[in-house]
């Protein structure tokens, strides 16, 4: 009973809506260091073809009920939550909101808290992932501050481990990596075609005629039923569109793919 209403209300929120295609160019931190075929489809006023699923939904919410408890217990004079703003990286616009923001000992910090759980603890251990770095370092730029902390919390256990990154040769190569993100998506953009998916199809043959999807990334091969390491049916508006925009040209012979390690050309 109080578990349907729960659900019921997670859903009332709306926390994924349809977005129209948007003429100004305006970019989130996040979603520049997430899949940019995503944010193309999301760009170009594509109808979403995934509703969120109540798993999802349960999942950004207790993420944001997190956030807002970490905010609470450091509010201080030397920790201020951050608040949503504007701004600009050489000429692109901005819309951020870092999670806080710390001064102290005349420095100014960025901090951004991200909630982990299951497997994904496991794979934060030992180093943040990239992506994440990436986006605390446009948040230092935006912010002009000195350095950034990445904190991880494990939903599960309430284990914390933390990273911090300050200005410097990586922090360089990161914030160029995000410029080449935007610059690639403004490409596609105006070419009015989506990225690629940022894994190589591998298709092999099994049993009764199907097929299923292998995928590889740096010589190390993951099994999956579509080629994404971003997007699920429960995390990904487009992911029924996007998978089928991808398959139906190697189906149809219009595109390359490898079937048992052979490039098999279907394109020329
Ligand atoms: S399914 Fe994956 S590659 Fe496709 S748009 Fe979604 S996140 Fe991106």
């Amino acid at each position: 009973m109080i578990k349907e209403k729960i659900y019921e209300k997670i859903r009332a929120r709306g926390t994924r809506k349809h977005h129209e295609k948007q003429n100004e160019f305006v970019v989130h931190p996040s979603g520049v260091c997430g899949c940019q075929r995503a944010l193309w489809y999301k760009f170009s006023g594509v109808e979403p073809t995934n509703p969120p699923l109540d798993a999802g939904l349960e999942k950004m919410w207790m993420g944001e009920i997190l956030h807002g408890a970490l905010n609470d217990l450091l509010h201080d004079g030397h920790f201020t939550p951050g608040e949503s703003k504007k701004g600009d990286i050489d000429g692109i616009q901005y819309v951020y909101e870092p999670d806080g923001i710390v001064e102290m000992d005349g420095k100014k910090w960025v901090v951004e808290f991200k909630t982990v759980f299951l497997g994904g603890w496991n794979t934060v251990q030992n180093e943040p992932k990239p992506e994440h770095l990436t986006q605390l370092a446009i948040y230092m730029q935006l912010e002009e501050a000195d350095a950034g902390v990445l904190l991880y919390l494990d939903r599960g256990s309430g284990h914390m481990i933390e990273y911090s990154l300050t200005r410097g040769a990586k922090f360089d190569a990161l914030l160029q990596d995000a410029k080449k993100r935007v610059r690639e998506l403004q490409g596609n953009l105006a070419a009015g075609i989506p990225p690629e998916p940022e894994f190589p199809i591998f298709i092999k043959r099994v049993q009764g005629g199907g097929m299923s999807f292998d995928f590889t990334k740096d010589g190390k091969a993951y099994k999956t039923g579509f080629p994404c390491r971003w997007g699920k049916k429960d995390t990904c508006a487009y992911f029924d569109l996007c998978r089928k925009n991808y398959i139906d040209p190697i189906q149809k012979g219009l595109a390359d793919f490898n079937l048992d390690g052979h490039i098999i050309g279907g394109a020329e």
